[in-house]
């Protein structure tokens, strides 16, 4: 559920029309919806209350939308975070999640990002390799601070999902693989300032399927016991993320976050350790729209184009995933046209859908990515010397410019003549 609509013949927000904000902010920008977001926390937070020891933690997973005051929008409801970098562990604290429910992921962290870690004091990190370990050991002695960590596990397991997005098999970089755990585990102990208490695993994203992350999960269950018999005190088992978003209304839905607490309680039944949970996407999926304006159109050979303002600078998920958003026009059109939906950027990737049935839209008019919440700006980058896409959050009837446009003055002020020229 999301709280984009049309009202009186135009898309709002909100209680917010878009197009007001177009007028307003410049094309494109994103929109985000502040009621979207606190829902979706609050019903996936409802739905994995009282699972594991009864005190579960869910931790935003940051890298789908690190805006500030999207992380300030969660962490009043009591949401964590899950970092994957020492930037996001800063945009965490900033917004106000408190330390103790930040935990740490990524497979490459660096020295500096483990001592950051340290110093904030967070809850723990999932370590993904046995040079981590000794990398953690070292900084963890450095500080003479003990530190809890969590194994990531490689579970080696088929999430069925796009290439690019799935993290759980044999062959992805992440996690120790899973028959090495003990070992693992043996190492951390030799470690004198680090606190093996946990196993972690994250399979994927846009996740369909439940089956594979059942597996997982009880493959995490599994190895928690038999650390348990090994010595080790564990007290946390982190389910990671990867819940799917509906993005197309032509396709059947996800799972919901009830049938996905509903596998997990089936799971965990009677476990006495504390659940992390990691959702992204599910989150802020579709708490989030791209507004632009068509340029123009024209004729191809065999196609009509449309042209906007937008590109995959922008929203770069249709180029690197083929992912699919919903192309809308933010006054309906009742005409509609097989149309290939582009942007100006100098790459035939630079393509939104292909020869999609689409409302017909003309030069001028405003027009929405859907559920592009996730995975969108963050993912932004001024590829063809473009401004980075300015964010805009709603609430009510209020609005606030949350990330400013770039300019590209500013821009080429932090490149610099070099001195032989
Ligand atoms: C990306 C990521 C997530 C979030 O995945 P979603 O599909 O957005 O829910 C959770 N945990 C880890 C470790 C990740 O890398």
């Amino acid at each position: 559920m999301d709280h984009f609509e049309i009202r009186d013949g135009v898309m709002h927000a909100e209680d917010v029309s878009l197009a007001d904000l177009a007028a307003k902010v410049g094309t494109p920008f994103y929109c985000y919806s502040a009621a979207t977001i606190e829902r979706h926390y609050r019903v996936f937070a409802a739905a994995v209350a009282g699972l594991g020891n009864g005190d579960p933690l869910v931790a935003f997973a940051v890298k789908a939308n690190p805006n500030l005051s999207v992380l300030a929008t969660l962490a009043r409801l009591g949401a964590g975070a899950d970092v994957v970098s020492g930037g996001e562990l800063a945009r965490a604290l900033a917004a106000g999640v408190p330390a103790d429910r930040i935990v740490f992921s990524g497979v490459g962290k660096q020295n500096h990002e483990l001592a950051a870690g340290i110093e904030a004091g967070i809850l723990q990190f999932n370590v993904e390799s046995e040079a981590e370990i000794l990398m953690l050991g070292a900084v963890a002695e450095h500080y003479q601070r003990a530190v809890d960590i969590s194994i990531r596990i490689n579970p080696a397991v088929d999430p069925k999902t796009h290439g690019k997005i799935s993290t759980g098999g044999a062959d992805a970089k992440f996690g120790i693989p899973w028959d090495r755990v003990p070992a693992a585990f043996a190492l951390a102990a030799t470690q004198e300032w680090l606190r093996p208490v946990g196993l972690a695993a994250h399979i994927g994203s846009q996740l369909f399927d439940l089956g594979p992350v059942e597996d997982t999960i009880r493959r995490l269950g599994d190895l928690a016991r038999a650390m348990t018999e090994a010595g080790h005190s564990i007290k946390r088992i982190d389910c990671g993320g990867g819940l799917g978003v509906p993005y197309r209304a032509d396709q059947p839905p996800p799972p919901s976050p009830a049938d996905y607490a509903a596998m997990v309680a089936r799971v965990t039944a009677g476990w006495p350790w504390r659940l992390v949970f990691e959702p992204g996407r599910m989150i802020v999926g579709n708490a989030g729209v791209l507004v632009s304006s068509v340029i123009l159109t024209k004729e191809g050979a065999r196609r009509h184009f449309i042209v906007v303002d937008a590109a995959m600078n922008d929203l770069l998920r249709p180029s690197l995933y083929n992912a699919w958003h919903e192309f809308r026009a933010l006054s309906p059109r009742q005409a509609r046209r097989i149309a290939t939906i582009v942007g100006p950027i100098c790459e035939t990737g630079d393509t939104f859908a292909e020869d999609r049935d689409v409302e017909d839209v003309a030069a001028g008019d405003l027009v929405a990515f859907m559920t592009a919440g996730a995975y969108g700006a963050t993912m932004a980058s001024t590829y063809n010397s473009r401004a980075l896409v300015p964010e805009v959050m709603v609430k009510g009837a209020e609005w606030a410019i949350v990330s400013q446009r770039n300019q590209p003055a500013a821009m080429l002020a932090l490149d610099a003549r070099a001195p032989w020229l």
